[in-house]
């Protein structure tokens, strides 16, 4: 998976990095972009104006900027980038033919990352710059790495708190019905305690891949919220077809036929699944839908299990209870 390999993360990510060079001079514009065109995408801007309204439109991975220029200078489109949520992250670079030792702690203190002299030579802006892409591109890494489960691979709770709200919010917008939902593993502390932790954790692997393959042909999402627990949703017409999702996802993990003698001589590993449909709305908070899914879960739970409890919520967030097995 190249999420986890950071060589072949860092070459297929090289051509997609964007510099952005904002100067008022041509020349200057010409040369820097000779020096990275072969190697990421470069942007070029000849003032401030044009500058913040490029960089709102292309979030560039590191600007380049000139102080000195007609209009605006470096140092206000800097204090404009710091007061704008979308921009305030981006590495900044001041090159600027300014000597002063003043001149360059204030655009270090403005909150850019460096600060080279002009006439530069080639080889130093190339040098610094790439340090700094190093850096993003570790820092990339490093995110990535806190948002997915090493042992599933599956996103996990953290992703699950960005993606689901991001989710809700736009299905809110297109009144789209969602399903919201826990997928929990039956008897797996017993699973553990008689086959091992290793085993244990070779049934999350195939759980998850399994399940993971069939929410993705429905366009849905699961992620690892805790041991053997797993959040999801996915978009629906009506509560039929999400029982139908809901059922072929109950039934892929019968199909891996994984023996557990531990509940029984002829039983296989199974999965309970609480769920809510809904429609997004402004009057409940997805915390209270999960909060619901939790307790058709906890239903499932305290009776035959390898099974899905599925609520409807209608319009106005009355709840109408559709059972399946
Ligand atoms: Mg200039």
């Amino acid at each position: 998976m190249q999420l986890f390999n950071m060589e072949e993360g860092r070459r297929a990510n090289e051509q997609n990095y964007t510099i952005m060079c904002i100067d008022d001079e041509s020349v200057n514009l010409k040369v820097l972009a000779s020096i990275f065109k072969d190697h990421y995408n470069v942007v070029a801007c000849k003032n401030a104006k044009q500058g913040f309204h490029h960089a709102l439109k292309v979030k560039p991975d590191i600007i380049l900027l000139d102080v000195l220029m007609p209009e605006e200078s470096g140092f206000e489109l800097m204090e404009k980038f710091k007061q704008h949520p979308v921009l305030a992250d981006i590495p900044v670079i001041f090159i600027t033919g300014l000597q002063d030792v003043e001149d360059e702690e204030k655009g270090l203190l403005l909150g850019a990352c460096d600060y080279i002299h002009k006439p530069f030579t080639y080889g130093i802006v190339r040098a610094r710059v790439n340090t700094h892409l190093e850096i993003i591109r570790q820092r990339n890494l490093l995110q990535k790495f806190a948002l997915f489960d090493s042992l599933t691979e599956l996103p996990n709770r953290r992703k699950w708190q960005q993606d689901s709200v991001d989710s809700w919010f736009s299905a809110q917008q297109e009144h789209s019905p969602m399903v919201f939902g826990i997928i929990d593993v039956d008897h797996f502390k017993k699973y553990n305690d008689h086959y091992g932790h290793q085993s244990g954790d070779v049934v999350l692997r195939k759980i998850a891949n399994t399940i993971k393959r069939k929410l993705y042909e429905f366009n849905g999402a699961i992620f690892r919220c805790g041991g053997e627990e797993f959040y999801f949703y996915f978009p629906v017409e009506d509560a039929c077809a999400a029982s139908i999702v809901l059922a072929t996802c109950l039934q892929s993990i019968t199909d891996l036929a994984i023996p557990h003698q531990a509940v029984g001589a002829n039983c296989l590993v199974s999965v309970s699944i609480g769920a809510v449909q809904i429609i997004p709305n402004e009057n409940i908070a997805l915390e209270q839908v999960m909060k619901q899914a939790d307790e058709r879960l906890y239903i499932v739970k305290n009776s035959t299990r390898n099974a899905v409890s599925l609520l409807e919520l209608n319009q106005d967030n009355q709840q109408i209870p559709l059972d399946i097995s």
